[in-house]
């Protein structure tokens, strides 16, 4: 088994279901006591988003390059970053740290394709809605049409990722906003919806509507162990 390195705390919330998620998928594939052997570095997520909000995205990837380094010193044979966002540094930590990445929009996009989907709406921060680094990966490596919510509703789903969701707070009115513009993606002919935020899934979960979301979290998590349990 390969040693996943997890580069999370972007927010912890959703680094803890990563943890969760990885070693109950590896003791469901492997049985008895079998839980994966990772290798973890977990930031202050405060410096992070004042950067992010900044907009120093050099500095970010020169960070998080050196968190990933880490990493790898650690015994990490691959990486994990926890964050849909942060995947705009991607190339940057890849290239300066040398480990290889199992990219979360890649992941993703497997899912969707697999389920035969051509239009999905996108759910995230601003930065992953708005920039080119998410949407165009989904759009031109994997041929996918990408909607994203109107001005104002993209704002009301960043606002209450950083305000609420990263501080582990999930509010009912919150959630019914959500399952709004959801719906109203939906209507718009998106065929299934990513929630492509890692904390999202804290606060809609596939119970509440019948429009078909693809958890990046859960995706991420299960592809880092294929990654890891590959021959
Ligand atoms: N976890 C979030 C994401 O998947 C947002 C926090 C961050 O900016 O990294 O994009």
């Amino acid at each position: 088994m390969k040693t996943i390195g997890l580069l999370g705390g972007m927010s912890w919330e959703s680094t803890a279901l990563y943890y969760e998620i990885i070693n109950k998928e590896v003791q469901k594939r492997l049985g008895s006591l079998h839980s994966a052997k990772v290798a973890m570095y977990s930031v202050d997520f405060e410096e992070i988003e004042r950067l992010q909000h900044s907009g120093d995205w050099d500095k970010l990837g020169k960070i998080l390059a050196e968190y990933a380094q880490n990493i790898k010193s650690a015994g990490a044979d691959f990486l994990v970053i926890c964050t849909n966002t942060m995947h705009k540094v991607a190339p940057q930590i890849e290239s300066v740290a040398d480990i290889p990445i199992v990219h979360i929009a890649d992941a993703t996009a497997k899912e969707l394709i697999k389920d035969g989907i051509k239009k999905v709406g996108l759910l995230g921060t601003a930065f992953t809605m708005e920039q080119d680094f998410y949407k165009s990966r989904l759009q031109e490596k994997f041929n996918l049409e990408v909607l994203t919510p109107a001005r104002e509703d993209r704002e009301l789903v960043h606002k209450v990722i950083y305000d609420e969701l990263c501080l582990g707070n999930c509010k009912d009115s919150s959630k019914q906003e959500y399952l709004r513009v959801i719906d109203d993606l939906a209507k718009r002919g998106a065929e299934g919806i990513i929630l492509g935020c890692t904390e999202i899934g804290l606060l809609v979960k596939q119970n509440d509507t019948k429009v078909k979301l693809y958890d990046t979290t859960a995706i991420h998590a299960k592809a880092a162990v294929d990654y890891a349990l590959q021959k």
